[in-house]
């Protein structure tokens, strides 16, 4: 018969409960099997009696690969086999002595639990053997004996798994049906088809044996147990292949993930690539203009009728220096941010007054300086920061206030503190900004007007570096802007920098991604 208790790790309530459990079928097969047997000593002691157990025990001792789902049991036929053509005790008795269990052998099992798989298979035979016998007789007509076996099958088979299930609900501590679910998997129909079929196998065994003798039962078990175990190798084979196949799909489907990112990437670096070609481009133009003013201003003065016009010398080469200066600032835009992009950026914390350093770089900003209105309160405290980097924030947010602005109208430069906080704001009333490019537009080369023919000067690399140095120097930035009507750019950040205490790099977080 098929299932039987197996040992696990107990606790020890539940262990006594098994214990009782084991004791409760075991002794009342032990007792029953004392009182009958003696009475049926003369059919006890016929060889195929032996045979039978015999056979039993073989079966159950070749050993069959773990299979989760239906087993084909050989001894449950036999036994049923056994439980028609002998009297019930003997049939019992067969049972208990044939169910071996490999473990019993290796002495891994405890002596009760032998004992309780080995009295309910023999009160699982006994149960279908008394069945068997109130419905039909051994060599009787077909039908009630077809009608016999299933009867007796389907009793043996529940009362065997009813007390398996029992077993292990009180081990585990768990419901019994929970337990009896878990047996038959989602296939309790398949189990019962099996058993049935089992069983009218067991009719067969007992049928051929009382024609022929046990040796046409041997000769009928032999190929069957040879198939078992083909059939289960078979299986074992199919799992296997099937978890490859599994293995394979995922591989696969990891592989297609894989190829899906190595298209994203290329996608990426195509664009990254363009964006460079765009770039250089932009910033070759941005730097060819201010170059040759400088070359036609330098030619222009070498003239010799201008060497002695004084005036406009001086209007010439005032207008040198400020298309150096224009020139400078993009080439330290530019520095910046290739140290910003290799983690590179030094900070050196000074005190800073910051109504100079506005000064300064509103008057760097000649011819438009007087365009900026400062609105600065007096009372600002001595900040400890990165003079340079602040100054550079300054630059380009002012620089793109003149730049997105109609000549002669005003940009506002305030500011104020907020509990250890400087809170700085350039307002101008310009183009503004369209709504759905303000999320863009701090993103590095980002420009709101990407044609050919734009009007503005500039390689949109000015907000990026803002908002990387205004990070930098522990604080944020925050734009509003109505298209249209102009925009405001404020700036937080800390009166004293947080690492107030020495240089260092440009944390991670604030390096610009790739
Ligand atoms: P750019 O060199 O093009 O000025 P920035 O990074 O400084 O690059 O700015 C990115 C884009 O944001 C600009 O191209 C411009 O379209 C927009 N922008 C920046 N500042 C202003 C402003 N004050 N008014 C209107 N648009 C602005």
């Amino acid at each position: 018969m098929e299932e039987r208790a197996s040992i696990s790790v107990r606790s020890e309530p539940r262990d006594r409960r098994t214990l009782w459990l084991q004791l409760a079928v075991g002794a009342p097969v032990l007792a029953y099997l004392a009182v009958a047997l003696p009475g049926e000593r003369q059919e006890l002691l016929r060889t195929d009696v032996l045979l039978f157990a015999l056979a039993v025990a073989v079966v159950d001792l070749i050993p069959v690969p773990g299979w989760g789902g239906l087993q084909l049991s050989l001894s449950f036929p036999i036994l049923l086999g056994a439980a028609i053509v002998f009297p019930p005790p003997v049939a019992a008795a067969v049972a208990f002595v044939g169910s071996a269990d490999p473990r019993e052998l290796r002495r891994e099992m405890p002596v009760l639990l032998a004992l309780f798989n080995r009295a309910q298979m023999a009160a699982s035979t006994l149960t279908g053997g008394l069945l068997f016998h109130a419905v039909a007789e051994t060599g009787g007509p077909a039908p009630p004996f077809v009608a016999g076996v299933l009867l007796a099958a389907v009793a043996a088979y529940s009362l065997n798994a009813l007390l398996v299930a029992l077993y292990h609900s009180l081990l585990r501590g768990v419901g019994v049906l929970q337990v009896l679910r878990g047996m038959h998997g989602s296939a309790p129909y398949e189990f019962l088809l099996a058993y049935l079929g089992l069983g009218l196998f067991g009719g067969v065994i007992a049928r051929f044996y009382l024609s022929e003798g046990f040796w046409s039962v041997a000769v009928f078990l032999g190929p069957l147990v040879f198939a078992r175990q083909m059939y289960f190798r078979s299986r074992a084979l199919a799992d296997r292949l099937a978890e490859q196949n599994r293995l394979l799909a995922e591989q696969a489907a990891r592989l297609e993930e894989l190829l899906e990112k190595e298209h994203r990437t290329v996608d990426e670096l195509r664009e990254l690539n363009r964006m460079k070609g765009e770039f250089v481009a932009v910033v070759s133009h941005e730097l060819r203009t201010p170059v040759t003013a400088l070359l036609g201003y330098a030619k222009t003065l070498r003239q010799p009728e201008f060497a002695e016009d004084r005036t406009l010398r001086e209007e010439f080469l005032e207008r040198m220096e400020r298309q150096s200066e224009r020139l400078l600032r993009l080439v330290e835009n530019l520095l910046t941010a290739s140290r910003i992009e290799s983690r590179q950026l030094p900070l050196s914390i000074g005190r800073v007054l910051f109504e100079d350093l506005v000064r300064e770089v509103v008057e760097g900003l000649a011819p438009e300086a007087g365009r900026v209105v400062v609105r600065i309160p007096r009372d600002i405290p001595v900040l400890t920061t990165d003079r340079e980097l602040l100054s550079r924030v300054l630059q380009n947010l002012l620089d793109n206030a003149l730049k997105y602005s109609p000549e002669g109208s005003p940009c506002e430069l305030e500011a104020a503190t907020e509990d250890g906080w400087l809170v700085f704001s350039v307002r101008d009333h310009g183009i503004g900004i369209p709504e759905t490019e303000i999320p863009k537009i701090f993103e590095r080369f980002y420009q709101v007007d990407q044609s050919s023919t734009r009007t503005f000067r500039g390689a949109g690399l000015g907000l990026s570096l803002v908002r990387d140095l205004v990070q930098h120097l522990g604080g944020g930035v925050e734009v509003e802007s109505v298209e249209g009507e102009g925009s405001r750019f404020t700036v937080r950040m800390p009166l004293r920098h947080p690492s107030a205490d020495g240089p260092r790099t440009l944390p991670r977080e604030v390096a610009a991604e790739p």
